[in-house]
């Protein structure tokens, strides 16, 4: 028998239940046990969905009120000293999340403490976040929720012997930070965590376990020696401490490489590889992996929405199986599902030949189990399945809705040369200079303002059918009119138009471009209660009309001064996107930035003389393994040139990240060459301008001066000494004034303010910088 696993569900819910019982017990609607209570039916659905689909290994402690490595600090004791935790089991309200979102003013009392989130940061190479363990030399650990043991229970009462997931010790102590400087390798504190885990093992074999999964992502990165040290230590202590659970060591999104001879000298009784990311691992660990581990196949995709390739996926599954028997294989998605939303049944408004092409989470389910019973001598019962899987591959790769000759012609055509037609930096500068007349230290806005309770209301009518087309866009434009008028006055000196039409940066593009389709219940996780619904991109991707000229045109219309024109960036497109895996990235992003590059172009005919195009996601695209990072920036950088190189020198190119870590990739991001970068600077309080000490940026850069994630209006001398600390690094010249990022979540009364304060620092620094300079020429 083939053994079908899944290494983790969607938690969110079909139509994401949990965030609404989450928000509304965070508002205080519900009391904690009725929120509990539709969690608990949550997890019920998934577990008998999944048994009903046919899952032998059927994980548990995958769910997840916040976040699954929230939950390990919980399970583990690591509760940051700040909020006042007692030592005891760990609560909701007062701990748990207090450490995801902080402790409000009003909420605080004399035990429980006002206290900051704790930091959160990207999961690998996805667009999940998870909340950053915080370690201390005197760090001390002690079992301190028993959730994970008493989910098992509960799967157990229906019926389920599931696979508990941990997240596993070495990968807990790599994901978190060191806060105090004499812990200089949080690694140093695997003895102290380990009996920890020893002591949930144990609870959980009690409980009637039989296997656990242990998720380590960290072997399928570059390792040191310390690390590998640390894993071997880990597990033969683990292993040895209780027997008689069954460790499966999971590991995904990159290959094993060198770690595979990490991995086959522990004691586990089962390694999970993903496949579908790094196929070329599999050959080397058939030969490699002990001859008493099972071997667990990521051949489904948990990162993508597209329907597994049958045929393709049972022939690697089949070599698995003559290499080891069918008693050592295990079928499962690449990584927990996490990553893709629950069930393509859902989406009645896609057709039914797109449909056909795409799998979500219950589907994909599905596919796990055909393959492991087509492996496992069953190919009968499968047959059909395999047959239509076969039309349905056939259909899309000759689909006419998915490959358009011109676009492929087009870049063809090109033939790998990007049509670079502007002068050099210098030049530029002159020209954009005499044409925009814009003052030393110019102000301006990363590009949305506040996303009113109004507009979202007005978008949600236009949508479903209330207003029409033309009242939505009187609506708009009587905003975008009232956004100019308000930016004239606070002396703003380029404006924007303030991104009132879009509900999201990459959604509205993905609605106007073609190859791209957009789903209605296609949510995942961002962090917390947060979802997004990143639009698939299933076609070749081309603008069939211009997407934001008319209302670019019409802010600049009611103005003298310059209105910056706004588009999402190729990068970020493809990388908050569901992009299709029958080619490269690198090819999808240039058709994207084809697209990009005419709407830039038809922007500046319509007298548009700045265009920003906003690459925020371009450093998360990095790869895991650094040795694929070149080839990665060098065609994403080629991608954003493609995009802004067609315009005239006297038009003036901007970019936004949010962002500032750049240290090892600034020489890349002045290879963009955009005209101005604007990126985040104000909550580190500029300290991350440092690298620009070592590369000399040659563009100008705004580095913010506003946290827009905070509600706080910054006092006056707070933006001008962050200016004049940029100052210490760049040239007067160079600096730019404006807010970290978009301000689409702040409210007008602070935006108002936040804005004033901002003109006036700009202010203060010409006249410093003036004065300075009269003494220079006196002296
Ligand atoms: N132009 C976008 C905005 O202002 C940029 C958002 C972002 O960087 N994530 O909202
Ligand atoms: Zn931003």
């Amino acid at each position: 028998m083939v053994i079908a696993a899944n290494p983790g569900f969607p938690r969110i819910g079909p139509k994401r239940e949990l965030k609404k019982a989450v928000e509304k017990y965070w508002s205080g609607k519900t009391s904690e046990s009725e929120m509990l209570a539709v969690c608990r039916s949550l997890r019920k659905n998934a577990w008998l969905l999944q048994k009903e689909i046919g899952i032998d290994h059927i994980p548990s402690g995958d769910f997840s009120l916040y976040d699954h490595v929230l939950d390990t600090i919980a399970m583990v004791g690591c509760i940051p000293e700040r909020y006042g935790w007692n030592g005891g089991k760990v609560d909701l309200g007062k701990t748990y999340f207090a450490m995801a979102r902080g402790t409000a003013k009003g909420e605080a009392t004399q035990s429980r403490p006002k206290a900051h989130a704790m930091e959160m940061t990207k999961w690998f190479d996805t667009n999940y976040h998870y909340i950053v363990p915080e370690f201390s030399s005197a760090q001390k650990f002690r079992f301190s929720s028993a959730r994970v043991i008493d989910e098992f229970a509960e799967a157990k009462e229906l019926g389920i012997i599931t696979r508990p997931v941990l997240i596993g010790p070495v990968s807990f102590l790599l994901l978190g930070k060191s806060k105090d400087k004499s812990l200089v390798n949080p690694l140093s504190l695997l003895e102290k965590l380990l009996p920890v885990y020893e002591e949930v093992l144990k609870k959980l074999s009690d409980a009637g376990a039989e296997w656990v999964q242990m998720d380590e992502p960290f072997l399928a990165l570059d390792t040191d020696k310390k690390s590998q040290k640390a894993f071997k230590h880990a597990y033969a202590g683990l292993a040895g401490s209780v027997p008689n659970i069954k460790l499966l060591l999971a590991t995904y999104f990159d290959s094993l490489k060198e770690n595979i001879s990490v991995v086959s000298g522990l004691p586990v009784a089962a390694v999970h590889m993903d496949i579908v990311r790094a196929p070329q691992q599999l050959d080397e660990a058939l030969e490699r992996i002990d001859e008493n581990q099972l071997l667990s196949l990521g051949v489904v995709d948990g990162r993508n929405v597209w329907r597994t390739d049958l045929d393709e996926a049972l022939a690697i599954v089949k070599r698995a199986v003559n290499a080891l028997g069918s008693d050592r294989v295990m079928i499962s998605p690449s990584c927990s599902l996490l990553h893709v939303p629950v069930d393509l049944d859902l989406e009645t408004g896609i057709d039914a030949e797109l449909r056909g092409w795409l799998a979500f989470a219950k589907q994909k389910l599905e596919e796990v189990v055909t393959l492991s019973l087509a492996a496992g001598g069953s190919f009968s019962k499968v047959e059909k399945t395999f047959a239509e899987n076969r039309t349905l591959m056939e259909s899309r790769k000759s689909s006419p809705r998915i490959h358009n000759e011109s676009v492929k012609k087009r870049l063809l055509d090109l033939n790998g040369n990007v049509p670079h037609q502007r002068g050099s930096r210098e030049t530029r500068r002159e020209v954009q200079q005499k044409r925009l007349g814009l003052p030393m230290f110019p102000t301006t806005t990363i590009g949305s303002f506040p996303q009113t309770k109004d507009v979202r209301s007005t978008r949600a009518d236009l949508k479903a059918g209330r207003i029409d087309e033309d009242t939505y866009n009187a609506f708009i434009r009587e905003i975008i009119k009232r956004t100019i008028g308000f930016q004239e006055q606070t002396g703003i000196d380029v404006l924007v138009h303030g991104e009132f039409e879009r509900n999201d940066m990459v959604e509205y593009f993905g609605e106007l471009l073609e190859g791209f389709a957009i789903t209605k219940n296609g949510w995942v996780q961002s962090y917390g209660s947060r979802c997004t619904k990143p639009p698939v991109i299933y076609g070749d991707v081309y603008r069939a009309k211009p997407m934001t000229v008319e209302w670019a045109g019409y802010a600049q219309s009611l103005t003298e001064q310059p209105v910056k024109g706004m588009l999402t960036g190729p990068v970020t497109i493809l990388q908050w996107s569901f992009v299709r895996n029958d080619q490269a990235r690198s090819e999808t992003c240039k058709q994207i930035s084809l697209a990009i590059r005419d709407e830039v172009l038809d922007l500046e005919a319509a007298g548009i003389g700045i265009i920003q195009i906003d690459e925020p996601a371009l450093r998360e695209g990095l790869p895991l393994r650094r040795r694929d990072w070149d080839s990665y920036l060098s065609w994403a950088v080629e991608a954003f040139r493609m995009a802004s190189s067609g315009v005239k020198d006297e038009t003036q190119i901007h970019t936004h990240m949010c962002y500032a870590e750049f240290n090892d990739i600034i020489e890349h991001i002045a290879a963009m060459d955009a005209d101005v970068i604007s990126i985040e600077t104000s909550r580190s309080q500029m300290e991350i301008l440092g690298a620009f000490t070592r590369f000399k940026y040659p563009g100008e850069i705004g580095p913010g001066v506003y946290d827009v994630h905070s509600p706080r209006v910054p006092p006056l001398e707070e933006m001008e000494s962050l200016l004049i600390k940029a100052l210490e690094v760049l040239s007067p010249q160079q600096i730019w004034v404006n807010p970290d990022c978009g301000l689409k979540t702040r409210g007008w009364d602070e935006v108002r303010a936040a804005l004033a304060v901002m003109v006036e620092a700009a202010k203060n620094l010409r006249r410093i910088a003036e004065e300075k300079n009269t003494a220079k020429q006196t002296a």
